[in-house]
């Protein structure tokens, strides 16, 4: 039995799969079954962010596996004390508490409960936007805009709202008595690579902090440095509740929700069995410090703006609009986006969509000029 036929058996459908089997990768570059290489642009969705098989990240997994791999949080643990405290010292001023969990859904579920106990009993309305994408549980998906992911499971959970994305007037109009928070992204991943208006972002702090209301940022797909910044919203305002998951570990899940000294969240109301495992901080603590030192935010700004600058000058009739913030950039097309998808993995490049039109590129923010260059050509090959 082959290995597609093996996952086809065993597995529920969920995915749309491509019919390539990955087994290894380095670097900014993944193998398939055949020995086939890939530049891959796509880090998993962003999680890859330090590319494949960082050896500091491995090594801090094998010794705090011998040392202690989990340790529910009713104990206190040292590999969890000092992530937290990592965690804490490069997030926007003012975040100061955490909450770890294990996946970018998580941080959502998570934030949610966390503004509602935090804002009271009435207070149960969440305001997001059009074309956003928070995860797909009962809690995230609600506040997940895409009705195809949603109109499964309805009943959603009630009280969320979804406005035109930057549209500020929009949403003053959707704040009433019982707004507990905004939800935002500050680059719409999911929703098609839209970057958010600094003056929308602006006006929004403004109008929470006159009603009172919380904000909260998703950077579950932005943070640790994809965007230019360390994370997105140190360009735009700092939230009340900030999460992330993802890239934090290096591969291996963890989410957190960070918050600041207005979240108030009654003892035992949120727990998690794997939240904060000393593993999964173990790893995230050599992720944040290799990102540091190699300067991989800044590093992502410069190569980013090259990136985007390179597809802006490739003339081609089906590109509709190019865009996009630090090494995350979308290229919007005239047409389905799916055939140049199957082209470029043909030439050994994995990029993502983002919607039906919209290549999306994540690469790992390792990834070199000359494989960037690479990138350039083999899209210019394929849509002109
Ligand atoms: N929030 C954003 C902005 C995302 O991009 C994603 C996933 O793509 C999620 C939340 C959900 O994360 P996860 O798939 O880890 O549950």
């Amino acid at each position: 039995m082959t290995i597609q036929s093996l996952e086809d058996t065993h597995e529920l459908d969920v995915y749309p799969r491509r019919d390539v089997v990955l087994v290894r990768g380095n670097g900014s570059t993944v193998y398939d079954e055949n020995g086939k290489a890939y530049i891959d642009c796509a880090s998993n969705i962003g999680v890859s962010l330090i590319g494949h098989g960082n050896r500091s990240v491995a090594k801090a997994l094998y010794n705090q596996y011998l040392r202690l791999s989990n340790c529910y949080s009713i104990f206190y643990n040292d590999a969890r004390a000092r992530f937290a405290q990592k965690l804490v010292s490069i997030a926007p001023k003012g975040l100061d508490r955490v909450f770890f969990c294990n996946s970018g859904t998580e941080a959502v579920e998570a934030a949610i409960k966390f503004a509602r106990a935090t804002t009271g009993k009435d207070r149960y309305q969440m305001i997001c936007a059009i074309r956003g994408f928070h995860g797909k549980t009962m809690g995230s998906l609600a506040a997940t805009w895409d009705p195809k992911y949603r109109e499964p499971f309805l009943p959603m959970l009630q009280g969320f709202t979804h406005i035109p994305f930057n549209n500020i007037e929009k949403l003053r109009e959707s704040i009433n008595e019982h707004t507990s928070a905004v939800l935002l992204e500050v680059v719409q991943g999911e929703g098609g690579i839209r970057v958010g208006d600094k003056t929308f972002f602006s006006e929004a702090r403004k109008l929470c902090d006159d009603h009172n209301i919380l904000l909260i940022i998703d950077e579950v797909q932005t943070g640790f440095g994809r965007t230019g910044t360390m994370f997105a919203c140190e360009q735009y305002v700092t939230p009340d509740i900030l999460c992330v998951a993802k890239a934090i570990a290096g591969g291996v899940p963890m989410g957190a929700v960070l918050c600041n000294e207005k979240i108030h969240v009654p003892k035992r109301s949120h727990t998690s069995t794997f939240g904060g495992n000393p593993l999964a901080c173990a790893a995230a603590l050599a992720t944040i410090e290799f990102i540091e030192n190699e300067q991989l935010p800044a590093k992502a700004a410069t190569l980013g703006r090259y990136l985007r600058e390179k597809l802006e000058a490739i003339s081609s009739p089906r590109i509709k609009e190019v865009r996009g913030l630090g090494l995350m950039i979308g290229i919007e097309l005239h047409e389905k986006a799916d055939p140049y998808v199957k082209s470029l993995m043909e030439k050994g490049i994995i990029v993502l969509l983002a919607g039906p039109n919209v290549i999306r590129l994540l690469p790992p923010l390792i990834i070199t000029k000359k494989e960037i260059d690479i990138i350039i050509q083999s899209l210019r090959e394929v849509l002109c």
